[in-house]
């Protein structure tokens, strides 16, 4: 929903402002569905916003949800007929991670993501991607909400798409989500993830130094990274390197280093030894966490890693003094877990 549009709409029809304030509470941090259920609203006023202001920017064309219940997916359709996804999926009890979209398709093309075959079309718009957030709200509000009012949400931009290749939209759509009289996240309910973009890295950091960030290194080794992600080959290692240094010395956050084990081509004991070592040159490497994920097959020439060797690689981190864990994989059954979000497709 426009916020925006809302307020002018609120002052054209003569509203007080605190009409306004009482308006965003119910649609952006309690999650009403309709101006129809905010009561304190007279019923010319709600009749009016319902025809005037349209609550999402998309329409929602399917939602599915895994076996386990754990992770809930929804195809999105824009204004432009583009076609979108988002997740919700519960890591834990009492919290669900809204997993949302930034770009249609995604232009880093890395090999083993099925976004990435989609090619790019276009970016979201800041409005696009909040709604996405709007939706999920909507949704744990109608279905878990009630049931269990100590229920934590957070945002993770790991969807469709690269932030800080559409970074205008993204801070924009982060700036509304962290409004007090808007969403009113907190910054650590928040996490941003890249492929790797100095610029944008630096500019989040100034601009919004307590919002997560997780980076998807995947390979420790520049040959092997550029071959299987295009974009090492403008942000390579060396000036990921310098990037992470001077990240550091903006801000003394965590950073998750994202790490997709793939059979036979970055699990072995040698790549655990080149991603350790990378890892310390960095400095800082108590502030680095390795998360192992299990690659959730698409229709790519991947195959995940063993467990047993998931295991062997992780204790060989762990004993060169590199904090890891191995990732739950959720809804890879609806192909809504990390790398297989296409859209439908
Ligand atoms: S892994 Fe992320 S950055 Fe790479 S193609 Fe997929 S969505 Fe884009």
């Amino acid at each position: 929903m426009d916020a925006e549009k809302l307020e002018k709409f609120l002052q054209k029809n003569g509203q007080p402002s605190f009409r306004l304030k009482q308006i965003n509470q119910a649609i952006f941090q309690k999650g009403l569905a309709t101006f129809s259920e905010v009561s304190t609203l007279s019923k010319d006023l709600r009749q009016k916003l319902e025809n005037e202001i349209p609550m999402l920017s998309f329409e929602v064309e399917k939602i599915l949800q895994s076996s386990d219940g754990d992770s809930i997916k929804a195809l999105l359709k824009m204004s432009d007929g583009a076609l979108v996804e988002t997740v919700l999926i519960s890591p834990k009890t009492d919290l669900w991670s809204a997993c949302i979209s930034c770009q249609v398709g995604c232009p880093m093309s890395c090999e083993f993501c099925a976004t990435g075959s989609l090619g790019f079309r276009r970016n979201l718009t800041f409005e696009e991607i909040t709604d996405q957030v709007l939706f999920w709200r909507q949704y744990v509000r109608e279905n878990f909400s009630a049931k269990n009012p100590q229920l934590k949400f957070n945002i993770v931009y790991m969807g469709m798409g690269e932030p800080f290749a559409n970074w205008e939209n993204v801070q924009k759509s982060l700036k509304i989500l962290l409004d007090e009289n808007l969403f009113d996240f907190a910054s650590r309910s928040i996490s941003v993830s890249t492929v790797g973009i100095s610029d944008g890295i630096l500019d989040l950091a100034q601009k919004f130094p307590q919002v997560n960030l997780a980076w998807s290194l995947h390979f420790a080794d520049d040959e092997k990274r550029s071959k299987y992600m295009p974009a090492n080959r403008s942000e390579n290692l060396e000036k990921m390197r310098e990037t992470w240094r001077k990240y550091f010395s903006l801000t003394r956050r965590k950073v998750f280093v994202e790490y997709v084990m793939l059979k036979g081509v970055n699990d072995s004991i040698e790549d655990a030894q080149k991603l350790a070592a990378y890892l310390k040159s960095i400095g800082n490497s108590q502030l680095l966490h390795v998360n192992l994920i299990n690659y959730n097959e698409t229709f790519k020439n991947f195959s995940p890693s063993s467990k047993k060797q998931v295991q062997i690689f992780k204790q060989f981190l762990e004993k060169n003094g590199i904090k890891a864990t191995v990732r739950k994989s959720l809804g890879s059954d609806i192909q809504g877990a990390c790398g297989q979000l296409a859209a439908g497709k």
